[in-house]
């Protein structure tokens, strides 16, 4: 069975910079931890992120039944 490719995150965490797929957690508080520590992050939504299809889950964010560690299952990583 084919995989569906996920759709691009709505934004991204000006910090760790960890892709958040809701909208409504844009301009929140990052969810991550950092450290053992919250991260002081804040999801945004900014044009200037260029999101790039994961290579090892092929934007599927899953890697046979394993969720995919490259991408922490978004299938999409922020470029550069
Ligand atoms: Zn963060
Ligand atoms: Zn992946």
């Amino acid at each position: 069975m084919r995989q569906v490719k996920k759709p691009k995150p709505a934004g991204a965490c000006t910090v760790c910079r960890t892709p958040t797929e809701l909208h409504e957690s844009l301009n929140n508080r990052c969810r991550s931890t950092l450290n053992g520590r919250r991260c002081y992050g804040v999801y945004k939504s900014d044009l200037s992120y260029i999101w790039d299809e994961c290579e090892s889950c092929g934007g599927t964010g899953v890697v046979g039944t394993q969720v995919c560690a490259e991408c922490a299952g978004f299938g999409w990583k922020l470029f550069g």
